[in-house]
């Protein structure tokens, strides 16, 4: 059997890759989509949505991701449930491995492939997720207002979320796991200078305390990690800000990364170094990681994808068969 050749070939369906779809579609390139290991990506682990422009009463994360996707659809957008393991970029068409059925090809892609929140791992931390403990500041920090709140880690991104959380929570603690913050000074100061700020070094989070059924928070059990010894601490909810992992095994080797890993592309472009393969959303971008700067970024990536195709149709240089 002749295998069919793509327009173009999404990785990821969060917030950048169905909106890369919707543009895509809308531009009859008849998209496919990949799911990924978490179809719909980290909004799918985040309950409200209070910040994204249109829905002015707020919206639940997955009705969210299950509107743009069938917005994509409605454009012709075909999804396949697998997972990418690799993207093949030596030749053209280019080559997407998937985990469990056929490759697929493609004369572009569009990598979307976001970012996963490190999580501590202890079991209680992952029960209550959505429910006092959270990844994100900015999308879940306006439901502790006057409430004690936690933030675990000691770098810039607990700098920041123990920061912007004093807006709203009436007292946050930081815990760090060690006598010293790897964070910059600037963003040090800032936390050590905010009266709403308790610092408690040298511990760790042994358990997330509940309430019966679940329902919510109600502290936290801590672990020095010098003594050994455990504490109860009550507050209301647990951010944990540890770094983030850009999801991007599946083309490490082809395309250049920063320094934490992040891919790189052109400047104020969605192009990476390779023609024809795109970036878009939280894998590129750990500075702002909001569902509507993804969502822009896969705007920005179809749109880039669309005129390429173009250009390389009016050249010739598609490949015409796999
Ligand atoms: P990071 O710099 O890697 O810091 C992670 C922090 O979490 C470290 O303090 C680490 O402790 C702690 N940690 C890691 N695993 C842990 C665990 N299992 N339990 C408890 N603590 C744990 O990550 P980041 O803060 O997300 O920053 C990532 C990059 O983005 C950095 O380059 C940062 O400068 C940048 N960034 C910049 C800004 C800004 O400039 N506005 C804002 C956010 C992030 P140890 O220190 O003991 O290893």
């Amino acid at each position: 059997m002749v295998a069919s050749i793509h327009n173009v070939v999404i990785v990821g369906s969060g917030p950048a890759g169905l909106t890369a779809a919707i543009y895509a579609g809308r531009a009859n390139l008849n998209p496919v989509v990949v799911d990924g290991i978490q179809p719909g990506g980290q909004l799918m682990i985040t309950s409200d949505v209070e910040n994204f422009p249109g829905f002015p009463d707020g919206i639940e994360g997955p009705e969210l991701m299950d509107l743009m996707r069938r917005q994509a659809a409605r454009f012709n957008t075909t999804f396949v449930e697998d997972e990418v393991t690799s993207v093949e970029v030596n030749k053209r068409p280019f080559k997407v491995n998937l985990g469990s059925t056929d490759p697929l090809y493609a004369h572009s892609v569009i990598i979307a492939s976001g970012a996963s929140a490190r999580w501590i791992g202890i079991e209680s931390e992952k029960r209550l997720q959505g429910r006092g403990v959270s990844a994100c500041a900015t999308c879940d920090g306006f439901f502790f207002r006057e409430k004690v709140v936690a933030v675990v880690g000691g770098g810039d991104t607990a700098m920041e979320e123990a920061s912007y959380l004093t807006r709203h929570a009436s007292k946050v603690y930081l815990i760090h796991r060690r006598d010293a913050f790897r964070a910059s000074k600037i963003m040090q100061d800032r936390c050590l200078s905010n009266p709403k700020i308790e610092v408690i070094y040298n511990s760790v989070v042994d358990e997330v305390l509940a309430a019966p059924g679940d329902t919510h928070v109600t502290g936290l059990r801590l672990k020095d990690t010098t003594s050994g010894s455990t504490r109860e601490l009550p507050v209301d909810g647990l951010f944990i800000a540890i770094g983030h992992e850009p999801n991007t095994k599946i083309v490490r080797d082809i395309l250049r990364t920063d320094d934490n890993g992040y891919l790189l592309h052109q400047p104020d472009s969605s192009y990476t170094d390779i023609p024809g393969v795109f970036v878009a959303g939280d894998v590129h971008d750990h500075h702002y990681r909001q569902a509507i700067t993804a969502a822009g970024a896969g705007c920005m990536a179809a749109i880039d994808a669309e005129r390429w195709l173009e250009a390389e149709a009016h050249d010739g240089k598609l490949a015409k068969s796999v």
